[in-house]
């Protein structure tokens, strides 16, 4: 099944490790992508989710060939309007402060799986095992990969490996063992409404005592709201009827998008800041939520891995790893994205551990926020760059431009 001598053995078909290989797709990179799931997974995708791509995304993904295939999935975020419930003072963050078409795309999750796979099946330098769980890795020149394949143990070795396996944890603090880790103690509630309020393109995020709730249109009448709040109030919310969280959700946002007349899908998510200050390790990578799993609050995680990925791609790219490379190009790439990476962490868990609570300090100075930022057009121009991750990555906009 897979190709002897690979350069790169990728753990994890989630976006993160199918955005790599669509960049390394067609290059002299020989890659085994190995995943948990069958290969109807990707053709069925049973999930609501959505997530908000930053302009920087667009860039990435308009320079793989795939952006026209997205946009039509995608809603464009023009405006946010930033509120806390019961007390003064909001503010409106807007594209036409960067002159930019947009602050961000709303894009179902399975739509852009579904575009990520299909553009790398029968692909000559990429061979995709499903139904494939690694079991263990042991780390050497050559390293050593334990997976069940349709129920039958096999091993293989490989000159690197990368691990995209999402949040979870178990084989990759085997060789990472440096690990920041917060518990926020609170849940994202996600699910789509539908009001009677029809194609908008103003988002809005409002502080509430217990959290924050953002409010991102989708097509049509639809929208999606993702609630990051504490256990008991995510508690109390899945325990109303549809009914009962059709008023909860009504009187927690008032009028933003007019009458809500049903509520679908609700998930709970568990929030937890977790990322390695290492995340390479000779010829072994760390990419995506393996890497950095941040607090939805600024809707940065994957727009963080995409750009992570980009960066990684250009440097394979420029080498010839023929000479066993990997090693010292893994340690450039750590070096070159540390900066970035700690960047977002602090600015995420900052405001995801300053907006929860009641306390009149808080209040007061997100009130005051709020005023300075509507007073302040630079302030607003800053966190709109920190959004779209501009501020990060200039030069990689500008390097891929080239
Ligand atoms: C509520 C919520 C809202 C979000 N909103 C946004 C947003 O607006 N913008 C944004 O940029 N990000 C957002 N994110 C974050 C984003 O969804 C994640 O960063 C992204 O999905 C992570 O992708 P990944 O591929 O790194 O991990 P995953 O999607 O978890 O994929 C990991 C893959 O690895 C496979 N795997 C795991 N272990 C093994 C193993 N042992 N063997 C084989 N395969 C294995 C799994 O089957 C899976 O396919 C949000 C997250 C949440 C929870």
């Amino acid at each position: 099944m897979f190709k002897e001598n690979n350069n790169i053995t990728i753990i994890g078909a989630g976006l993160t490790g199918l955005a790599f290989c669509n960049l390394l797709k067609n290059t002299d990179v020989k890659i085994n992508l190995i995943d948990i799931n069958p290969k109807s997974f990707y053709e069925n995708l049973n999930i609501d989710r959505h997530i908000v791509l930053s302009n920087t995304s667009r860039v990435i993904l308009e320079k793989m060939g795939l952006w026209q295939a997205i946009s039509i999935h995608c809603n464009k975020l023009k405006d946010i309007h930033i509120s806390k419930k019961n007390i003064f003072g909001s503010t409106i963050v807007k594209s036409s402060d960067e002159n930019l078409e947009s602050l961000g795309y709303q894009v179902p999750v399975k739509e852009l799986v579904k575009i990520f796979y299909q553009n790398i099946t029968n692909v000559d330098n990429l061979e995709i095992a499903h139904n494939a769980e690694v079991t263990s890795v042991e780390p050497g020149e050559k390293v050593k990969i334990a997976f069940t394949h349709d129920s039958r143990s096999k091993n293989i070795e490989s000159c690197s490996v990368i691990f995209s396996t999402g949040a979870t944890d178990e084989l990759v603090d085997s060789i990472f063992f440096e690990k920041v880790q917060k518990d926020y103690k609170q849940n994202a509630i996600t699910c789509e409404v539908i009001s009677d309020q029809h194609n908008t393109e103003v988002a809005f995020e409002r502080f509430t005592n217990e959290g924050i709730l953002g409010l991102i249109p989708r097509k049509e009448n639809s929208w999606t709201l993702i609630y990051s709040t504490n256990q008991k109030e995510s508690d109390y919310i899945n325990n109303l009827d549809n009914l009962d969280s059709i008023s909860y959700f009504q009187e927690l946002l008032g009028n933003k998008c007019g009458n809500i007349q049903e509520i679908k899908n609700i998930k709970t998510y568990p929030l937890k800041l977790k990322y390695h200050k290492s995340f390479t390790k000779d010829n072994i990578c760390l990419l995506g939520d393996a890497a950095h799993t941040l607090h939805p609050i600024a809707a940065q995680s994957f727009n963080l891995s995409l750009r992570d990925c980009a960066y990684l791609t250009k440097l394979i790219k420029s080498e010839n790893l023929e000479k066993n490379s990997l090693p010292q190009m893994y340690k450039n790439y750590h070096l070159k994205r540390i900066d970035e990476v700690n960047r977002l962490v602090k600015f995420t868990d900052s405001l995801a551990s300053l907006v929860h609570g009641t306390s009149f300090i808080k209040n007061n100075l997100i009130s005051m926020s709020f005023l300075f930022m509507d007073m302040n057009k630079n302030l607003r121009v800053n966190i709109i760059r920190y959004l779209l991750g501009v501020n990060f990555s200039k030069s990689l906009i500008s390097n891929s431009e080239e």
